[in-house]
Protein backbone atom coordinates (compact mmCIF):
# COMPACT_ATOMS: atom_id res chain seq x y z
CA UNK A 1 0.00 0.00 0.00
CA UNK A 2 1.39 3.42 -0.75
CA UNK A 3 0.73 6.25 1.43
CA UNK A 4 -1.14 8.33 -0.91
CA UNK A 5 -3.80 5.09 -0.60
CA UNK A 6 -3.33 5.11 2.87
CA UNK A 7 -4.47 8.36 3.27
CA UNK A 8 -7.25 8.78 1.34
CA UNK A 9 -8.39 5.17 2.58
CA UNK A 10 -8.15 6.93 6.17
CA UNK A 11 -9.13 10.00 4.95
CA UNK A 12 -12.43 9.13 3.69
CA UNK A 13 -14.01 6.85 6.31
CA UNK A 14 -13.87 9.96 8.76
CA UNK A 15 -16.53 11.77 9.60
CA UNK A 16 -16.45 15.47 8.36
CA UNK A 17 -16.54 17.15 11.84
CA UNK A 18 -12.92 15.01 12.65
CA UNK A 19 -9.31 16.63 11.42
CA UNK A 20 -6.46 14.61 10.34
CA UNK A 21 -2.85 14.82 12.07
CA UNK A 22 -0.74 12.64 10.50
CA UNK A 23 2.02 11.63 12.43
CA UNK A 24 5.04 11.36 10.79
CA UNK A 25 7.91 11.46 13.38
CA UNK A 26 10.79 9.75 12.77
CA UNK A 27 9.70 9.04 8.59
CA UNK A 28 11.87 11.25 6.10
CA UNK A 29 10.39 14.55 4.23
CA UNK A 30 10.13 12.06 0.82
CA UNK A 31 7.19 10.31 2.96
CA UNK A 32 5.82 13.15 4.21
CA UNK A 33 6.06 15.11 0.93
CA UNK A 34 3.77 11.68 -0.47
CA UNK A 35 1.21 12.78 1.95
CA UNK A 36 1.34 16.60 0.96
CA UNK A 37 1.09 16.14 -2.17
CA UNK A 38 -1.99 13.80 -1.72
CA UNK A 39 -3.69 16.87 -0.29
CA UNK A 40 -2.37 16.29 3.32
CA UNK A 41 -1.10 19.59 5.33
CA UNK A 42 -1.31 18.68 9.34
CA UNK A 43 1.70 16.91 10.11
CA UNK A 44 1.98 15.35 14.21
CA UNK A 45 5.86 15.32 15.59
CA UNK A 46 7.06 14.44 18.72
CA UNK A 47 10.49 15.67 18.56
CA UNK A 48 10.89 19.79 18.68
CA UNK A 49 14.16 19.20 16.85
CA UNK A 50 13.03 17.13 13.88
CA UNK A 51 9.59 18.97 13.18
CA UNK A 52 11.57 22.20 13.32
CA UNK A 53 14.22 20.58 10.40
CA UNK A 54 11.30 19.53 8.60
CA UNK A 55 9.77 23.07 9.12
CA UNK A 56 12.76 24.59 7.41
CA UNK A 57 12.78 22.03 4.54
CA UNK A 58 8.85 21.95 3.54
CA UNK A 59 6.25 23.68 2.31
CA UNK A 60 5.48 26.38 4.46
CA UNK A 61 1.82 25.96 4.03
CA UNK A 62 1.93 22.94 6.37
CA UNK A 63 0.33 23.05 9.78
CA UNK A 64 2.74 21.59 12.55
CA UNK A 65 1.73 19.31 15.71
CA UNK A 66 3.62 19.01 18.18
CA UNK A 67 2.20 15.59 19.73
CA UNK A 68 4.84 14.55 22.11
CA UNK A 69 6.17 15.76 25.55
CA UNK A 70 7.35 19.25 25.73
CA UNK A 71 10.65 20.67 27.73
CA UNK A 72 10.05 24.04 28.59
CA UNK A 73 13.57 24.59 27.68
CA UNK A 74 13.46 23.90 23.76
CA UNK A 75 9.94 25.74 23.06
CA UNK A 76 11.61 28.43 22.17
CA UNK A 77 12.75 26.72 18.77
CA UNK A 78 9.42 25.94 17.85
CA UNK A 79 7.47 28.98 19.10
CA UNK A 80 8.00 30.87 15.56
CA UNK A 81 5.87 28.38 13.28
CA UNK A 82 4.22 25.40 15.75
CA UNK A 83 0.22 25.68 14.88
CA UNK A 84 -1.06 23.40 18.08
CA UNK A 85 0.79 21.71 20.82
CA UNK A 86 -1.11 19.21 21.95
CA UNK A 87 1.09 17.75 24.80
CA UNK A 88 0.13 20.78 27.64
CA UNK A 89 0.94 18.97 31.10
CA UNK A 90 1.71 21.78 33.20
CA UNK A 91 1.48 25.55 33.95
CA UNK A 92 4.83 25.50 34.36
CA UNK A 93 5.07 24.83 30.16
CA UNK A 94 1.71 26.93 29.12
CA UNK A 95 3.42 29.78 30.77
CA UNK A 96 7.09 29.22 28.70
CA UNK A 97 4.83 28.61 25.64
CA UNK A 98 3.08 31.97 26.10
CA UNK A 99 6.29 34.14 27.07
CA UNK A 100 7.89 32.77 23.25
CA UNK A 101 4.61 33.34 21.78
CA UNK A 102 4.61 36.98 23.04
CA UNK A 103 8.71 36.89 21.64
CA UNK A 104 7.42 35.84 18.00
CA UNK A 105 4.41 38.33 18.41
CA UNK A 106 1.74 35.38 17.92
CA UNK A 107 -1.14 33.54 19.87
CA UNK A 108 0.15 29.84 20.06
CA UNK A 109 -2.85 27.42 20.38
CA UNK A 110 -2.53 24.59 22.81
CA UNK A 111 -4.55 21.21 24.14
CA UNK A 112 -3.73 20.66 27.54
CA UNK A 113 -3.04 16.63 28.26
CA UNK A 114 -5.28 14.30 30.40
CA UNK A 115 -3.86 11.55 31.87
CA UNK A 116 -6.81 8.97 31.32
CA UNK A 117 -4.45 5.29 30.79
CA UNK A 118 -4.05 3.20 33.56
CA UNK A 119 -0.05 3.16 32.78
CA UNK A 120 2.14 5.46 35.14
CA UNK A 121 4.38 6.15 31.77
CA UNK A 122 2.33 8.45 29.89
CA UNK A 123 2.10 12.04 30.49
CA UNK A 124 -1.05 14.45 31.58
CA UNK A 125 -2.92 16.11 34.19
CA UNK A 126 -5.23 15.21 36.42
CA UNK A 127 -8.63 16.31 36.69
CA UNK A 128 -8.15 18.75 39.42
CA UNK A 129 -5.01 20.39 37.87
CA UNK A 130 -6.52 20.48 34.87
CA UNK A 131 -9.50 22.80 36.49
CA UNK A 132 -6.50 24.75 38.32
CA UNK A 133 -4.84 25.43 35.06
CA UNK A 134 -7.75 26.70 33.56
CA UNK A 135 -8.77 28.93 36.37
CA UNK A 136 -5.98 29.97 36.09
CA UNK A 137 -6.27 31.18 32.58
CA UNK A 138 -9.99 32.54 33.59
CA UNK A 139 -9.18 34.63 36.60
CA UNK A 140 -5.74 36.26 34.30
CA UNK A 141 -8.36 36.51 31.91
CA UNK A 142 -10.73 38.89 33.59
CA UNK A 143 -8.24 41.32 35.30
CA UNK A 144 -6.63 44.66 34.24
CA UNK A 145 -3.57 42.72 33.10
CA UNK A 146 -4.18 39.52 31.45
CA UNK A 147 -0.85 38.06 31.04
CA UNK A 148 -1.82 35.11 29.24
CA UNK A 149 -2.45 36.82 26.02
CA UNK A 150 -0.26 34.64 23.89
CA UNK A 151 -1.57 31.51 23.95
CA UNK A 152 -4.95 30.13 23.49
CA UNK A 153 -6.30 26.84 25.24
CA UNK A 154 -8.55 25.12 22.65
CA UNK A 155 -9.42 21.59 24.42
CA UNK A 156 -8.14 19.03 25.48
CA UNK A 157 -5.57 16.03 24.04
CA UNK A 158 -5.41 12.23 25.93
CA UNK A 159 -4.07 9.05 25.66
CA UNK A 160 -5.57 5.52 26.36
CA UNK A 161 -3.83 2.62 27.86
CA UNK A 162 -2.19 0.40 25.09
CA UNK A 163 -4.15 -2.47 25.50
CA UNK A 164 -5.86 -4.75 23.80
CA UNK A 165 -9.06 -4.18 26.23
CA UNK A 166 -11.54 -2.27 23.88
CA UNK A 167 -14.10 -1.60 27.03
CA UNK A 168 -11.03 -0.31 28.94
CA UNK A 169 -10.23 2.01 25.82
CA UNK A 170 -13.78 3.33 25.47
CA UNK A 171 -14.15 3.88 29.42
CA UNK A 172 -10.91 6.09 29.11
CA UNK A 173 -12.20 7.98 25.84
CA UNK A 174 -15.69 8.54 27.48
CA UNK A 175 -13.99 9.96 30.75
CA UNK A 176 -12.19 12.36 28.87
CA UNK A 177 -15.07 13.37 26.44
CA UNK A 178 -17.11 14.01 29.60
CA UNK A 179 -14.21 16.24 30.90
CA UNK A 180 -14.36 18.10 27.96
CA UNK A 181 -17.76 18.88 28.32
CA UNK A 182 -17.32 19.42 31.86
CA UNK A 183 -14.56 22.34 31.21
CA UNK A 184 -16.88 24.15 28.42
CA UNK A 185 -19.84 24.34 31.20
CA UNK A 186 -17.87 25.51 33.56
CA UNK A 187 -15.43 27.92 31.78
CA UNK A 188 -18.15 29.40 29.64
CA UNK A 189 -15.90 30.16 26.70
CA UNK A 190 -17.26 33.51 25.81
CA UNK A 191 -16.13 35.46 28.41
CA UNK A 192 -12.03 34.66 28.13
CA UNK A 193 -9.95 34.99 25.08
CA UNK A 194 -7.38 32.39 26.31
CA UNK A 195 -10.22 29.29 26.20
CA UNK A 196 -12.18 28.34 23.30
CA UNK A 197 -13.16 24.66 24.12
CA UNK A 198 -13.62 23.07 20.48
CA UNK A 199 -10.85 19.99 20.05
CA UNK A 200 -10.74 17.28 21.85
CA UNK A 201 -7.51 15.07 20.56
CA UNK A 202 -7.84 11.30 21.06
CA UNK A 203 -7.70 8.50 18.71
CA UNK A 204 -4.36 6.91 16.87
CA UNK A 205 -4.19 4.09 14.75
CA UNK A 206 -5.61 1.41 16.60
CA UNK A 207 -8.18 3.26 18.50
CA UNK A 208 -9.20 6.50 16.21
CA UNK A 209 -12.48 4.58 14.94
CA UNK A 210 -13.29 3.67 18.60
CA UNK A 211 -12.34 7.34 19.97
CA UNK A 212 -14.11 8.97 17.05
CA UNK A 213 -17.31 7.52 18.43
CA UNK A 214 -16.77 8.55 21.98
CA UNK A 215 -16.09 11.66 20.52
CA UNK A 216 -13.45 12.42 19.53
CA UNK A 217 -12.94 15.53 16.98
CA UNK A 218 -8.88 14.82 15.89
CA UNK A 219 -7.32 11.90 15.47
CA UNK A 220 -3.30 11.57 15.51
CA UNK A 221 -2.80 8.64 13.17
CA UNK A 222 0.72 7.61 12.16
CA UNK A 223 1.67 3.92 10.98
CA UNK A 224 -2.01 3.74 9.50
CA UNK A 225 -0.40 6.09 6.86
CA UNK A 226 3.47 6.14 7.03
CA UNK A 227 3.31 2.23 7.77
CA UNK A 228 5.18 0.85 10.96
CA UNK A 229 7.93 3.00 12.54
CA UNK A 230 11.51 1.27 13.02
CA UNK A 231 12.43 2.09 16.21
CA UNK A 232 9.79 2.75 19.42
CA UNK A 233 9.06 6.01 20.09
C1 LIG B 1 3.18 8.24 17.74
C2 LIG B 1 1.97 8.90 18.27
C3 LIG B 1 0.74 8.76 17.60
C4 LIG B 1 0.52 7.92 16.38
O1 LIG B 1 0.61 6.56 16.68
P1 LIG B 1 0.22 5.44 15.59
O2 LIG B 1 -0.14 4.27 16.42
O3 LIG B 1 1.42 5.24 14.75
O4 LIG B 1 -0.94 5.95 14.82
C5 LIG B 1 -0.34 9.45 18.13
N1 LIG B 1 -0.23 10.24 19.22
C6 LIG B 1 0.93 10.39 19.87
C7 LIG B 1 0.98 11.28 21.07
C8 LIG B 1 2.07 9.72 19.43
O5 LIG B 1 3.22 9.89 20.09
Amino acid sequence: MSIQKNLNNIKSSLPEHVTLVAVSKTKPVSDLMEAYEAGQRIFGENKIQEMTAKWEEMPKDIQWHMIGHVQTNKVKYMAPFVSLVHGVDSFKLLKEINKQAKKNNRIIDCLLQVHIADEETKFGLDEKELEEILKQLLDSARSDNNVFKNVRVVGLMGMATFTEDQNQIKKEFEYLKSLFEKCKRHFDSAQCDNIKLKTLSMGMSGDYELAISCGSTMVRIGSSIFGNRNYAK
